[in-house]
C-alpha cells in the first residue's frame, strides 16, 4: 500500500480546504493537487505545489504587462514556437514540486538530474519502512541479448518463482536485522546512519523535488522514454500526464517535437535527401557506423 489510513486522511483534509487566490491556477492541476498516484508496488506521485500555467509562457515570452493573451490560438502558436526554436526561459517560468516515494535504485537514476531542489526523507534521524520494490512478474525479465542495458524476455516458471523468492527473503532478513541492530532494548543500539547501510537499494525511500518546466521536460524526454529503466519509466509516464494536464500546450508541443521527434544528424539528414532524389541509399553508402544506421532506420521506419 502506498499510503496508510492516516497519510490519505491527511491528504483529504488538505483537498478539502481551499484559498481564494489572485494567482494563476490551471484547472487541470487543480485535481491533482495532494493527491497521490500510485506507482509501482508501495510508490507514488503527488503534486505539492505548482507555478504558472501556459499563459505564464507566453506572457513571459512577451514580457507583458497582464494576462498577455492575444487569442488562444496565437498563445498556442508561440508556445509551439518556442518549443521549436529551443527558447527555454520562458518554460522556466512554471515551476512544479512534487512528492514522490520511490525504491533507492531509482532514486539514484533521478538524482542525476542535478537541476531540481530535493530534500529526502533522512534515514539518520528516522527510521525506514519495511518497503521493498518487488517486480510484478511482468516486469521480472530476463538479461537483454541485444542491448547490455536492456532487458528482454519475462522471467518464467521455477527461475521466477525463486528469483522472486529471493528478493523478498533478502529483503525481509535484511529488515529484520536493520531492526533488531537499532534496538535499545538490552543493548546500545547502532545508530540508524550506520543500521540503514544493511537495506537493500529495493527499499523505498521519499523525497520533496522541484523543478521548473523546462528542466521537468528534459527530464521526462529522457526517463519517459523506451530506453530509460521501466522502474523510473513508470514514474515519468505518471509525471506526464500530470504535466499533460498542467499546461497542456507546453505538453503537447513537447510530445509532438521532443517525445514524438527526432534529431538527425547533417550525414543523415544528407541521406534522406538523396533519398527523396530516388537513390538507394545503404549503409555502406550512407556514411553512417552500422550502429547510426540502425537507428537512422529507426527513425524513418
Ligand atoms: C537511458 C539512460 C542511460 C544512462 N546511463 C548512464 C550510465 O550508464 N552511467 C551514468 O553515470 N549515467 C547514466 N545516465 C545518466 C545521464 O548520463 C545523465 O547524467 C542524466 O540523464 C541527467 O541528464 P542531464 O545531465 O542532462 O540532466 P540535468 O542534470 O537535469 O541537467 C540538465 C542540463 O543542464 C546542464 N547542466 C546541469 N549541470 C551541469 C554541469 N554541472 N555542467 C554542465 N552542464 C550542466 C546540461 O546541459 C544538462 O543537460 C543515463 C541516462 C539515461 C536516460
Amino acid at each position: 500500500m502506498p499510503l496508510s489510513k492516516d497519510q490519505q486522511a491527511e491528504i483529504d483534509a488538505q483537498r478539502a480546504t481551499s484559498q481564494s487566490t489572485l494567482r494563476a491556477t490551471a484547472p487541470g492541476m487543480e485535481k491533482h493537487l495532494y493527491t497521490a498516484h500510485p506507482v509501482l508496488d508501495h510508490g507514488f506521485v503527488r503534486v505539492i505545489d505548482y507555478m504558472g500555467d501556459d499563459n505564464a509562457i507566453t506572457q513571459a515570452a512577451r514580457v507583458s504587462y497582464g494576462k498577455g493573451t492575444k487569442s488562444v490560438q496565437n498563445d498556442e502558436g508561440l508556445i509551439r514556437y518556442l518549443m521549436r526554436h529551443w527558447h527555454s526561459t520562458p518554460f522556466e517560468m512554471c515551476e512544479i514540486k512534487l512528492h514522490v516515494k520511490l525504491p533507492v535504485f531509482v532514486a539514484r537514476q533521478w538524482i542525476r538530474h542535478r537541476t531540481a531542489n530535493v530534500n529526502e526523507y533522512s534515514a539518520r534521524y528516522s527510521i525506514l519502512d519495511r518497503e521493498f520494490y518487488i517486480p510484478a512478474p511482468d516486469a521480472l525479465n530476463a538479461q537483454s541479448v541485444i542491448n547490455n542495458q536492456g532487458r528482454g524476455e519475462a522471467l518464467s516458471g521455477e527461475e521466477a518463482q525463486r528469483v522472486l523468492k529471493y528478493l523478498t527473503d533478502d529483503a525481509m532478513r535484511c529488515y529484520d536485522h536493520y531492526e533488531e541492530m537499532i534496538s535499545d532494548e538490552g543493548q546500545q543500539g547502532l545508530a540508524r546512519e550506520l543500521a540503514r547501510m544493511n537495506l537493500p537499494a529495493n527499499i523505498y525511500t521519499q523525497w520533496y523535488w522541484k523543478v521548473d518546466l523546462h528542466n521537468l521536460l528534459h527530464f521526462l524526454r529522457l526517463r519517459a522514454d523506451a530506453h530509460a529503466q521501466y522502474e523510473i519509466r513508470v514514474y515519468a509516464d505518471a509525471i506526464c500526464k500530470i504535466t499533460a494536464d498542467w499546461v497542456p500546450y507546453a505538453y503537447k508541443a513537447f510530445e509532438d517535437y521532443r517525445m514524438g521527434g527526432a534529431n538527425l544528424s547533417a550525414t543523415a539528414l544528407d541521406c534522406v535527401r538523396r533519398m527523396l532524389k530516388g537513390e538507394a541509399v545503404t549503409q555502406e553508402t550512407s556514411g553512417m557506423s552500422k550502429g547510426e544506421w540502425r537507428e537512422f532506420e529507426g527513425v524513418i521506419g
